[in-house]
């Protein structure tokens, strides 16, 4: 087996092995027998968006064991975490005006709010209401009505190309890290502002029910016809689920806006048909399985992972499908070649990352650490995130088993390079394992923060936990959360490019000599 050393500066990096043989190996695997648009294919088109605890979700929970079996994986399994809410799905739904002419209209439901058991046809209103006192000058007003919940909003005309790919100068950028500034009077603020938009949706539910509104409608925060869309209603049994709600294009509800404006009359009929698939709070599910190590590391963990939910509008392609088939064909790739790592190499296919990260965390609460679950309920009822602080952080056994995680979650552009989490002490080491994909783009260690998806659940409890950089493409102008996150925004060969990578990256994490270092926590 061909060890060597690569060119890079730094003393660590200089001491830093690859083992090239088997990055040929993985390469070659990944770049000319790839599978990764199989299961990329059968994820989005032959099982569909995976709304968190939706039977889609299901569906592609147990799509994935079998292909984790069949590709000889060990302990495959699904684990549990409690309490995440019902399931729901939607079948159909529009939205017509029927006066002052007639036009159809583009609208999707949010997720976890009710149908409309059958068309209903009402005077469309539109109400301002931005905090809870404001619903009072509203009583006895909505019976029969159809609710345009937001002002109209002027058309962005772009002035950037939709797809993006990183240039040089954009790299070099990344590499900047910014010192923080005040972050505490943000956080409290963003504290509040969370709090008041809870409180505020369930006011706003109760009311719109108990005052007979017979539906809402929200402008989509994006124009040229892309519904973005996420959730309404409740998860959570026993809750408020409002009247049917859906979201619609700009241009679409903009007419409307208009038209009320101009003191028209304007009618619609709108026809949603949805259902909770469950009674009461179920729990979700990630599945996972593993290439168990050999030797006296077997015990140590290497873990990579995507989530799988997805919102349910589009195909929950580029979030998260792309990650999902990524992290599975890196371990189909590392059977293939034979890889028998040292220390034990687990994926993990979360659930409930759309709703807060919900599957990772619980994992890393039962299996490396967590800090103690409040008892105030205000404090229970925010995201972790934003509570404050409980105490010192709990571990468990295999807290000091644990080497790091990869993770892939922004879009399905190619990888550019990692996120180092401000741990500089993993900085020369990621430039030396990613010194033999130079070739295909890879080049950049940057030491900042990235947030937003299932690494933040580890780096939160000081375990390494890593987020790829990523080509954007039209992630960010057409497809995060819309019903435009299709198959057809993705290109086959940046998903072969990541699998290769992340095959890479956990084969040497597994196989180096000591776990990767960690920084040092920043207790709560
Ligand atoms: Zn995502």
């Amino acid at each position: 087996m061909l060890m060597m050393c690569l060119g890079i500066s730094g003393v660590a990096a200089a001491q830093e092995a690859v083992d090239l043989d088997m990055v040929n190996r993985i390469r070659q695997e990944a770049f000319h027998r790839s599978q990764v648009m199989a299961t990329f294919s059968h994820l989005t088109e032959n099982i569909g968006p995976r709304l968190t605890n939706s039977p889609q979700m299901a569906q592609a929970n147990a799509w994935t064991r079998g292909k984790f079996s069949e590709w000889g994986l060990a302990n495959v399994h699904d684990e549990a975490f409690d309490d995440f809410g019902r399931g729901w799905e939607f079948s159909n739904a529009s939205v017509e005006m029927l006066g002052p002419r007639t036009l159809p209209l583009h609208a999707l439901p949010k997720a976890w709010t009710p149908g409309t058991n059958g068309p209903v046809e009402g005077e469309a209103m539109l109400v301002t209401i931005k905090t809870v006192s404001d619903l009072d000058q509203y009583k006895g007003k909505l019976a029969g009505k159809i609710l345009l919940l937001n002002e109209m909003r002027d058309y962005k005309r772009g002035v950037d190309a939709d797809s993006h790919r990183h240039d040089e100068a954009g790299l070099a950028e990344l590499q900047a890290f910014a010192v923080p500034s005040d972050t505490d009077k943000d956080r409290s603020k963003r504290i509040k502002e969370y709090a008041e938009r809870q409180e505020l949706a369930r006011a706003s539910n109760a009311f719109f029910v108990a005052e007979g509104a017979l539906a809402s409608l929200s402008i989509s925060g994006w124009d040229n016809g892309i519904i973005r869309v996420g959730g309404g209603g409740s998860r959570k049994a026993g809750e408020s689920v409002g009247v049917p709600a859906l979201t619609m294009a700009a241009e679409h509800y903009n007419q409307l806006a208009r038209a009320l404006e101009r003191e028209q009359v304007v009618k619609l009929r709108v026809n949603v048909q949805a259902r909770f698939t469950d009674e009461t709070d179920q729990p979700g599910y990630n599945t996972l399985a593993e290439i168990t190590g050999s030797g006296r590391k077997a015990g140590e963990i290497v873990m990579l992972g995507a989530h799988m939910d997805s919102w349910h509008t589009g195909t929950g392609a580029a979030d998260n499908a792309a990650g999902v088939a990524v992290m599975m064909e890196a371990m189909r790739i590392l059977k293939a070649v034979g890889a028998k790592p040292h220390r034990t190499i687990r994926v993990a296919l979360w659930s409930g990352e759309e709703q807060g990260l919900v599957g990772s965390q619980d994992y890393v609460a039962r299996h490396f650490a967590a800090y103690p679950e409040p008892t105030d309920p205000k404090q229970k009822a925010l995201p972790v995130s934003l509570r404050e602080s409980t105490g010192a952080l709990q571990k468990k056994r295999d807290y000091d088993r644990f080497s790091a995680y990869f993770n892939m979650d922004n879009g399905s552009g190619r990888f550019r390079g990692i996120y180092a989490q401000e741990n500089l002490a993993v900085a020369p080491i990621f430039k030396a394992w990613l010194e033999p994909f130079n070739d295909v783009g890879a080049t950049t260690v940057a030491t900042r923060n990235t947030g937003s998806t299932d690494h933040v659940s580890f780096d939160r409890v000081g375990l390494p936990g890593f987020q790829f950089i990523q080509d954007r493409l039209d992630y960010f102008s057409n497809v995060h959360h819309s019903h435009l996150d299709t198959w057809d925004h993705i290109e086959a060969e940046d998903l072969k490019q990541a699998a290769a990578i992340v095959a890479s990256f956990v084969y040497n994490a597994a196989m180096r000599e000591e776990k990767l270092p960690r920084k040092p926590l920043l207790e709560k």
